[in-house]
């Protein structure tokens, strides 16, 4: 797991971190640069619209919005989707089929261990090269075609 830097005041961050422990930043990681990123407000943003709640502007992408995964509300996710997706969870954890039953706090300590294994593996699939884990919805429900063409995969070289 490599070590991030924040690009507010370049303290070492690392995967799992939320807030820099130097500056305050708040953090979020994007998926698609593999970059864990410092924000800040969009109302500070000169393109955001005022008074958009939990809008953020990432430094390691400047020019983009973007909101926390849904799941972040239960500290079991700290990534990044653009403000404007119809989602509402990261690609991670949009693949749940299953979340325990959150009311009790010993399954909400255990969901957010195994989510934070789960967004590991996503991470380094993603930086291996040998895909994400992801089965499609089609499959899943048991009506994917049979002639479509299989994705050629590169061999993990780990
Ligand atoms: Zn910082
Ligand atoms: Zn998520």
């Amino acid at each position: 797991m490599k070590l991030f830097t924040c690009q507010h005041c370049d303290q070492v961050l690392y995967f799992e971190n939320v807030r820099c422990e130097k500056c305050g930043h708040r953090l979020g990681y994007l998926a698609e640069t593999n970059v864990l990123s410092a924000l800040e407000p969009a109302a500070d943003a000169k393109d955001a619209t005022p008074g958009q709640p939990g809008v953020w502007q990432a430094l390691a992408a400047r020019g983009k919005l973007f909101r926390f995964c849904a799941n972040a509300a239960y500290h079991a996710c700290n990534w990044l989707i653009p403000a404007d997706a119809a989602e509402s969870y990261c690609i991670a954890c949009r693949h749940n089929r299953t979340v325990p039953d959150l009311t009790p706090a010993d399954n909400v300590f255990a969901w957010r261990k195994l989510e934070m294994a789960k967004h590991r593996l996503f991470y380094t699939c993603s930086s291996c090269a040998c895909h994400w884990p992801i089965v499609s919805t089609r499959r899943r429900m048991g009506w994917f075609s049979t002639s479509s063409p299989r994705r050629r995969r590169r061999p993990c070289p780990r």
